[in-house]
């Protein structure tokens, strides 16, 4: 039993051994992940996978890799043939990496857009943990509870894509999504039709109802300094308010709800580490406590 626990902090720290008077390197290999985006720098999955790895004792290595869209597929097949074992892809490649996927989970194909890549057996499988991120941050860190509850999503865009059939099979009672282009609200709301209701409107023509249980904003415009329309007699001060954004200083949306009166408004720190979490596992095979890490992260941002 003593010799199995010292042979794997052995193996755990990648010590040399003396076997029948060789000595054997018993080195076990770091496995190797990392994030690609264009740019990359602002990405905080590495802090975070590296606090991940250190709580739940796994060895490896996580990088921050600038990669532009015209060398994304050399990059990655790169990465994959030095023994690789998994990608975060951030923007702007989460739809382009599609094609080089041999397998796809079917909600990263709802959502259009890929976040997770995981290299085993000579295959790259495809997933999306944006979903699964923001659910379990509502639902388990900040018990908001969403089935029989009256939903509004400002923004159709990739990050909704990636949330919509979670949130749909927590059976809301209604969910509405207003995007500037209605189009693609339209779009969406067509395509997960067979999963639940979705009604959908201009953003700048949302209707008064005071009944919203949550609202939350997936828009770009707050992150990216531009203005955005936020609706009026929409929130009740039984209202929760979720900015997928987040940022050292309060979003704009998150002010906005604040100043009209909202229940409680949060911001997306909690999705992006249960996100994280939820690629950590599918790698790792462990699900790590976010908590502490997500407190590390605040308190460190
Ligand atoms: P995206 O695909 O580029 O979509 C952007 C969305 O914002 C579209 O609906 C777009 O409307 C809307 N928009 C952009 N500028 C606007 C403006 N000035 N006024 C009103 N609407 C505007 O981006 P995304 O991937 O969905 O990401 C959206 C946000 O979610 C980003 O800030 C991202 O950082 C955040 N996010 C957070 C997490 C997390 O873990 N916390 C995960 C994923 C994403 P149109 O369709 O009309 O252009």
């Amino acid at each position: 039993m003593v010799f199995l626990l010292t042979l794997h902090l052995m193996l755990l720290n990648g010590l040399k051994i003396l076997i029948n008077g060789k000595n054997i390197n018993m080195h076990s290999s770091i496995d190797s992940y990392g994030v690609m985006g264009y740019p990359v720098s602002h990405s905080y999955s590495p802090e975070i996978h590296n606090l991940f790895a250190l709580q739940t004792q796994q060895k490896i290595e996580y990088s921050r890799l600038q990669v532009s869209p015209d060398e994304l597929e050399s990059k990655i097949i790169e990465f994959k043939g030095k023994g690789g074992k998994g990608l975060n892809i951030t923007l702007p490649h989460k739809t382009e990496v599609f094609k080089l996927a041999d397998q796809i989970t079917e909600r990263a194909s709802i959502a259009g857009a890929v976040n997770t890549l995981s290299f085993r057996n000579d295959e790259i499988f495809a997933d999306n943990t944006d979903g699964i991120g923001l659910i379990r941050d509502l639902s388990i860190n900040l018990k908001i509870p969403l089935k029989n509850k009256n939903i509004l999503i400002l923004g159709a865009g990739g990050a909704t894509r990636g949330i919509i059939s979670l949130i749909l099979e927590m059976k809301p009672k209604s969910l509405l999504i207003a995007n500037r282009t209605i189009d693609k609200a339209e779009m969406l709301a067509n395509q997960v039709s067979h999963l639940g209701q979705v009604s959908t409107c201009p953003l700048n023509a949302i209707p008064a109802f005071k009944n919203y249980d949550l609202i939350i904003n997936a828009t770009s415009a707050g992150i990216r300094g531009e203005d955005s329309i936020y609706p009026t007699d929409v929130i009740s001060n039984k209202t929760y308010c979720y900015d997928l954004s987040y940022g050292l200083k309060p979003t704009p949306f998150y002010e906005w709800a604040v100043n009209s009166g909202a229940h409680q408004s949060f911001m997306g720190w909690g999705m992006l580490v249960e996100q994280a979490a939820e690629s950590f596992n599918i790698w790792r095979g462990i699900r790590p406590n976010t908590a502490p890490v997500l407190k590390k992260l605040i308190t460190n941002a």
